[in-house]
């Protein structure tokens, strides 16, 4: 016999649902600018560099090499939100002046994490877009202080977490009046261990019906394996998503956080090629900027 709720969306969610993040707002979509890179517009913005600011040489190096290969936007954690309190915590404001002078010799802006509210400020001072990651999808009080910045937030979503949870996240920040949010899918947990997490890519054409916002794909963490970042990184694009967040490492294998899952450059002067040509046969090209922050 046929089920008579078969035609129906068994999760039922609608973009009327969530009153600022809503399509209906914007149904065009949502860019962002940051510096003349717009971000959520017609062109896939790329966000890379190494997971953990560990020291000058690692972050000038890495940088410089983002930028040579056509990277957008440097990334670079100074607060780390390690599962160890005996693993590399980071630099913390140290590692954002070494942000600071990494953005001045490559014209390149920055994201970086923030974690704690007192720390908001502090961040907010150095970086051009300010990551609230996984772990703190839930934090309610991180997110109104987010929601009080005048700079973009990029807000990462929760390991566990659905996609009503993460789009009432989003919805926090904009509520505070900060419109400038950006989505990234960084993959999520799942019974399978063969990977790290488990890269819904499901959610990208989903985050991109329900809301305006730009979404961006992370497949370093949502991989947690070097060799399967390109693949999943190219899948992300043709699936629809606005940008990438890449790890890259000039020295993987030294690296203090993540280096199992960081590109080298050669690995990551690889992937950009390989997108030039996939972008344009999706009728979408990669942003190339000479010098953003000139
Ligand atoms: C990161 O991007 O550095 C990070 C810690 O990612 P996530 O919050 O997705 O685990
Ligand atoms: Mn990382």
């Amino acid at each position: 016999m046929e089920d008579a709720n078969c035609n129906i969306d068994p999760v039922n969610l609608d973009s009327l649902n969530y009153q600022k993040v809503g399509r209906h707002n914007n149904p065009k979509g949502t860019e962002i600018d940051v510096h003349g890179i717009k971000i959520g517009g017609k062109d896939i913005v790329i966000m890379a560099g190494p997971c953990a600011v560990e020291n000058e040489r690692q972050l000038l190096t890495t940088a410089g090499a983002v930028h040579e290969l056509g990277g957008n936007i440097l990334r670079g954690g100074a607060f780390k939100p390690r599962s160890s309190p005996y693993s590399f915590q980071g630099l913390e404001e140290e590692g954002l002046k070494l942000l600071k002078k990494a953005r001045e010799k490559t014209s390149l802006p920055v994201i970086t994490e923030v974690m704690d509210t007192r720390a908001v400020e502090m961040v907010s001072t150095y970086a051009d877009i300010i990551q609230v990651g996984s772990r703190n999808m839930h934090n309610y009080p991180l997110l109104k202080e987010v929601g009080q910045c005048r700079k973009p937030v990029m807000l990462k979503r929760g390991m566990n977490a659905t996609i009503d949870e993460y789009l009432l996240a989003a919805e926090y920040i904009l509520d505070g009046g900060n419109e400038q949010v950006i989505l990234c899918e960084r993959g999520i947990r799942s019974f399978e261990t063969a990977y790290r997490n488990t890269m819904d890519l499901n959610a990208v054409p989903m985050l991109k019906k329900l809301t305006h916002l730009p979404v961006i794909v992370d497949p370093s963490h949502g991989t947690g394996r070097d060799w399967m970042v390109p693949a999943l990184a190219k899948a992300a694009i043709a699936v629809g998503a606005d940008g990438l967040l890449i790890e890259v490492h000039y020295d993987p294998k030294s690296a203090l956080c993540d280096g199992p899952q960081s590109l080298s450059i050669r690995q990551f002067s690889q992937l950009m090629q390989d997108l030039k040509s996939l972008t344009k046969a999706l009728g979408r090209s990669l942003i190339v900027t000479e010098s953003a922050l000139a």
